[in-house]
């Protein structure tokens, strides 16, 4: 049988795809490697029916330039936010609680703060579902697409495209069965960063690199956070430390939440969650430093993987937890100068280490310096702090489209993080919403 339309994962950016084919007549099957919503454990983080967000924080951040720049694909700002109003209107007809109300005083007084040591806070409308809640929204979700007739093939992975002169006709699954179709849809999310490569090395995919993040994991007790987290649960500072002048930012901040190790091939990260059921003393966010490279080397993707190789094996396979204290001291942590932190980590599975012997210099001195300047915003936060490394958003390499997500690849479209075209759910979502539109359109 040939499909109209095979999709390549069902993340956000595959299932919103889904959401705007169904009900049009169109024969759609919808492919994912991972186990389905409700078979998933938590640590299938990257991978299942609901793809990453699904197990994370599931703070959804209602903007259109945070994580990404949806601007980049519409005809303007306008149409950006009527697509983040759409997916937000999917989202909570599936169950996603109404956003927080916003405290406007409050906010202009972080925007003053921030400004007055010349960095920038984003307000946001957030809602935030929760990593406990958000496999519900998700089986809702897809459960409306199948009543509407989207076909699945759950534990299946794609090996491959066809392409033939310029064109994509189909896919090649792992076991060797091929799918034909007349339009594929590649959303493979941030586990398929490999793939897509490979897939740009094989087949006429125009790309760029994309700058990546490094950084680290920062906890500290959560009523330090408080009163920013009163103001915008997932708060966003944009700040330029003096030495460098390089953009470092604060992200996915989880309050009352879990540090989390992430494993990849070859490497670990860390990440972080929250879950309503169950609250720590403590809070994390990511704190990372923007990196870009320029000729001969611009594949930054490599460079973040070295670098996180190169933290697995000072961290002995595990996350380096350091104090921040003993980072500008100069020493490494040890297990006992962590027990004599006030502050219990949450990640139990670490090495305490010198983070510094792996990131690169000018990162550390982003990240010592853009705390010094986060203090001023949220005094303590640069007190009683633990810093857990790597934290590497090694955003996939971004493929070259037209405004309908279209590759240079004829018939083959592409949408969120996998493609380096978003780097947050609502984003992810967005561009799924886009693919689906262009693939209609076309
Ligand atoms: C721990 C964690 C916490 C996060 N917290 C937040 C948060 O609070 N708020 C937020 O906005 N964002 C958060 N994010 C980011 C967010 O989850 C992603 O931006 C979003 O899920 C990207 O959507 P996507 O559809 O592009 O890709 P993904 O969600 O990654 O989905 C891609 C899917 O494609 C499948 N796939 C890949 N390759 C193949 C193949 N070859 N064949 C078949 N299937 C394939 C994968 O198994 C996966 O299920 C978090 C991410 C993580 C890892």
């Amino acid at each position: 049988m040939k499909y109209d339309v095979v999709i390549v994962g069902a993340g956000p950016a595959g299932l919103f795809a889904s959401n705007e084919l169904a009900g049009r007549g169109l024969n759609v099957l919808v492919i994912e490697k991972g186990k389905d919503v409700e078979q998933r454990t938590e640590n299938e983080i990257m991978s299942g029916v609901g793809g990453a967000g699904t197990y994370s924080d599931g703070t959804v951040n209602l903007r259109p330039d945070i994580g990404g720049n949806l601007s980049e694909f519409t005809k303007g700002e306008e149409e950006a936010w009527s697509l983040v109003n759409k997916v937000s209107e999917i989202l909570t007809k599936h169950g996603m609680p109404l956003p927080a109300e916003k405290d406007t005083e409050k906010e202009e007084e972080l925007k003053r703060k921030a400004a007055s040591i010349g960095s920038r806070f984003y307000p946001i409308i957030q809602s935030h579902i929760g990593s406990d809640k958000a496999p519900a929204v998700i089986a809702s979700l897809k459960n409306e697409l199948v009543e509407k007739g989207i076909e699945f093939s759950i534990e299946t992975e794609v090996a491959d495209l066809i392409v033939e002169g310029n064109s994509c006709v189909g896919v090649k699954i792992s076991d060797g069965k091929t799918i034909e179709s007349e339009k594929i849809l590649v959303a493979p999310g941030r586990i398929g960063i490999d793939w897509v490569e490979h897939l740009t090395s094989r087949h006429p995919i125009d790309s760029t690199f994309a700058p990546i993040d490094i950084g680290v994991r920062v906890e500290v007790p959560s009523i330090v956070m408080d009163p920013v987290i009163n103001v915008n649960r997932d708060p966003k500072f944009h700040l330029y430390p003096k030495r460098y002048d390089d953009f470092v930012r604060t992200f996915c901040t989880n309050h009352q939440g879990f540090v989390v190790k992430e494993s990849y091939k070859g490497f670990i990260g860390v990440n972080g969650h929250s879950r309503k059921d169950i609250q720590t003393e403590n809070t994390n966010f990511a704190f990372l430093v923007k990196t870009h490279l320029t000729e001969p080397i611009e594949d930054t993707t490599r460079y973040g993987r070295a670098i996180a190789q190169l933290a697995t094996t000072i961290g002995g396979g595990k996350p380096i937890l350091q104090r921040l204290d003993d980072l500008i001291a100069g020493r490494r942590s040890t297990d006992s100068r962590i027990a004599r932190s006030p502050i219990t980590p949450t990640l139990k599975d670490y090495t305490p280490g010198d983070i510094s012997m792996a990131l690169p210099q000018r990162t550390m001195v982003n990240i010592i310096e853009g705390l010094e300047m986060l203090d001023e915003i949220i005094p303590g936060v640069n007190s009683s702090t633990l810093l857990y490394a790597p934290e590497i958003k090694y955003y996939a390499k971004r493929l070259k489209v037209n405004d309908n997500l279209e590759t240079t690849v004829k018939n083959l479209y592409v949408a969120g993080d996998g493609a380096g075209l978003s780097h947050d759910i609502v984003n992810a979502a967005a561009t799924g919403l886009l693919a689906g539109r262009g693939i209609v359109q076309s």
